[in-house]
């Protein structure tokens, strides 16, 4: 179901997670506000992950760039009318080896219509018998790739991106993930590294999402402030700066992000550190002249639980980093209170920044 005239809110995740864990109040807001959401997951990918695309990424790719999950619902069958003659005696939907192909066919058509990419073949398999070109439904590891996932065998970034992709359906969002390595296949060690200077050989990667994000055409497009240091969200945060600034170039004009970009708090970095806000910020942040942030909050106290449920889906990380789902809950209760109560509100809160000119 597309919906045209719907604005896209792109949130820039630099790992599976930190979408889900610092904006999944706002992303289940917007989501019931009827607000298209897309998440982009740069650094998704393991050591493997080189300079051309894998299978897997091109049609994580394909799959993000236009798919909004559909709605449940639920129909009879016997309210279904048969497209062609049925046999006498049998039922319109039951099966007969010309109909189903001839549905099927149509199937394909559709999807070719739909996905308007040759490389697309994830039509709707019809016939419940597997091929290797179209699998069936149940046999596919991940929503969103062809990839069938065997968990004990599975690498770490492998299962983190099923959590995602389980996230994304959740969440009624779209994913692309961009599968760049993790900056521990990057020759990063230990967290006096990983939560340390970016290194001079190390580029953020300022084309590659800055394609991605503009083609989506996004209402507003959501960056870490890089809260806590990790040089992965650093280099997300770089690439959000430098996209703000190419408003003002010279040569070639780029479009104008003032106004259509903010930064949200990295969870629970942000919790961890006592972030304060304004004051914490200054000076951090390599503005535009004449750009200033300003603290945008967002009631998220109807949709608290639904972003704890959300976290649930990512295992792997939820006792990394909160020991317990109990201590998940609890850590999100008191930060976004303590959100709340900086921005004079009651219950909870996440908050962005957005920069504005003065
Ligand atoms: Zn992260």
């Amino acid at each position: 179901m597309l919906s045209s005239g719907a604005m896209t809110h792109v949130f820039i995740s630099p790992h599976p997670d930190d979408a889900a864990l610092s904006c999944g109040g706002l992303i289940a807001s917007l989501r019931e506000l009827g607000q298209n959401v897309t998440i982009i997951s740069v650094f998704s990918g393991g050591p493997r992950a080189g300079n051309g695309l894998s299978e897997y990424q091109r049609a994580a790719l394909g799959f993000g760039s236009k798919a909004i999950w559909p709605s449940t619902e639920a129909f009879r069958r016997d309210n279904i009318g048969a497209d062609v003659p049925v046999p006498a005696g049998a039922a319109p939907w039951a099966a007969d080896p010309e109909r189903v192909a001839l549905t099927q066919e149509y199937a394909n058509t559709q999807a070719r219509q739909f996905w308007q990419r040759a490389a697309w073949t994830r039509s709707a398999n019809v016939t419940n018998i597997a091929t290797p070109e179209r699998p069936l439904a149940d046999a596919v590891g991940g929503q969103g790739s062809g990839e069938t996932i065997d968990f004990a065998a599975a690498d770490a970034m492998t299962i983190r991106r099923a959590e995602d992709e389980r996230y994304a359906f959740f969440m009624e969002a779209s994913l692309i993930q961009l599968d760049l390595p993790d900056a521990v296949f990057r020759g990063y060690e230990g967290d006096e590294q990983l939560l340390g200077a970016v290194r001079e050989d190390d580029p953020a990667p300022y084309e590659l999402l800055r394609r991605e994000i503009l083609r989506l055409e996004p209402q507003i497009v959501y960056f870490p402030l890089a809260i806590g240091g990790h040089v992965d969200h650093q280099l997300c945060r770089e690439v959000g700066l430098a996209m703000l600034d190419e408003g003002r170039q010279w040569v070639m004009p780029g479009p104008d992000l003032v106004g259509r970009t903010a930064f949200y708090e990295d969870f629970p970095y942000a919790w961890w550190h006592d972030f304060a806000g304004a004051a914490d910020l200054a000076g951090t942040m390599a503005l535009p002249p004449g750009v200033s942030l300003q603290a945008r909050y967002c009631d998220i106290g109807e949709v608290l639980e639904r972003k704890a449920s959300g976290l649930t889906l990512y295992a792997s990380q939820v006792v990394r980093l909160f020991e317990s789902e109990q201590g998940m809950r609890d850590d999100l209760a008191g930060f976004h209170a303590r959100v709340a109560l900086a921005g004079g509100m009651r219950g909870f809160a996440e908050r962005t920044w957005t920069p504005v000119r003065a």
